[in-house]
């Protein structure tokens, strides 16, 4: 029996779980790491406090959650003073996230140096997409000089999710083609044909695709241009406002989907047109990739939004009946795990993420320890 313990460093908060086989035996969330107020002054503090709280007693490795792998790192990868280096060279290509999860990683190798430690990367699921579906029409050398392309995020989750989907239904997940919508404050869609990322709706950064909770999703670039020239707002400005003052936050003034649907509910033009615009662009998506997958097998929900929204399920997939795909009210309110009707050409699903699991399991697999 190994006992993994799953970090996710940001860049103020820590997040653990710490796993016995797959059974969740301890679990916690550090915040505010830092600020006036917060709880502990640094990551060390932090990962310290953790460490003394748990019982360390057989663990065989520490599973780290690392954003962006670059175009390198396609599974996990046991971490060394080399990888280490590497995962810093992918500093500029995701300065918002990956800082938080070095500083996670030289801590716990300090305070744990005899257990082997892992990085799992959320952009290694997508390493799969062929180069029509990473690469964008814009000069060659820019884009090779600058790294510029289509990397994806949600990796875990995607996989997770997609495999136990053929699962549910009773599937060969290598011969089961699924479209995931991670709909969460974070949202990526994603299409996995016989296991494998071939499509996914996150870019370069987590920033394009779905509409978020505060990111915008897809916007024509000219508006950074526009918004640089015209309106005189600096990059700085610019990127914070399609990151944090962007989707539902920048349409409504609030970023939990909850409290735009009770908005809407209460007659808010804002929150009407925000509803439709978020769930217009999950249909959008599922369009797009029953294109690229020709074969679609089922459609997946998952995270906060997809997990516990019967409203935004019905209204992303409505319309869509004549493509054998529809949701059955009752299932759909009751949340059953497959919530399409009897007998439907592509049954939709509703499976609960766990991101921490998978990264669990990925680090035992890099280590080659069994559950
Ligand atoms: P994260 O991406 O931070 O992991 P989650 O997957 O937990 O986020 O999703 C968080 C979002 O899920 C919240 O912002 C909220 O909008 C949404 N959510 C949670 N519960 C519900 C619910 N019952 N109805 C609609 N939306 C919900």
């Amino acid at each position: 029996m190994s006992r993994v313990l799953v970090l996710n460093s940001g860049s103020s908060s820590v997040k653990y779980r710490l796993f016995d086989g797959a059974a969740t035996v301890a679990k916690g969330l550090v915040e505010r790491i830092g600020e006036s107020g917060g709880e502990v002054a640094d990551h060390r503090a932090a990962l310290q406090g953790i460490m003394d709280e748990i019982d360390l007693e057989g663990l065989a490795a520490v599973g780290h959650r690392v954003v962006h792998g670059g175009a390198e790192f396609t599974g996990p990868t046991v971490i060394d003073d080399a990888v280490v280096a590497r995962v810093e060279a992918l500093v500029p290509l995701a300065p918002l996230h990956n800082p938080a999860a070095l500083t996670g990683i030289e801590v716990a190798r300090k305070l744990l140096p005899d257990v082997p430690q892992v990085a799992v990367f959320d952009t290694a699921f997508h390493a799969t997409i062929p180069p029509e579906g990473v690469t964008w029409a814009i000069d060659k050398s820019l884009a090779e000089r600058w790294q510029i392309r289509r990397y994806g995020f949600h990796g875990t989750s995607h996989a997770y999710v997609s495999r136990r989907t053929a699962q549910l239904l009773g599937r060969d997940p290598a011969e089961t083609n699924v479209i995931t919508l991670h709909l969460g404050n974070g949202a990526s869609a994603c299409a996995v044909e016989g296991g494998r990322s071939v499509a996914t709706s996150m870019g370069m950064s987590p920033l394009p695709g779905l509409v978020m909770g505060t990111r915008s999703g897809d916007i024509d670039p000219t508006v950074i241009f526009h918004l640089h020239r015209v309106a005189g707002l600096p990059l700085d400005e610019i990127e914070n406002s399609l990151t944090r003052h962007g989707g539902l936050q920048g349409m409504t003034g609030v970023n939990d989907l909850r409290s735009v649907l009770e908005r809407r509910t209460a007659g808010d033009p804002d929150a009407t047109l925000a509803f439709d615009v978020y769930c217009r662009r999950i249909r959008e998506y599922v369009g797009a990739y029953l294109a690229v997958l020709g074969r679609v097998d089922a459609i997946t929900f998952t995270a906060g939004v997809g997990e516990n929204s019967p409203v935004v399920r019905a209204a992303s997939l409505s319309g869509l009946d004549p493509l054998g795909i529809s949701v059955d009210p009752e299932r759909n309110e009751r949340r059953d795990e497959v919530i399409s009707p009897h007998g439907a050409r592509i049954p939709v699903c509703v499976v609960p993420t766990d991101e921490e699991l998978e990264i669990a399991d990925q680090s035992r697999t890099a280590l080659s320890l069994s559950r």
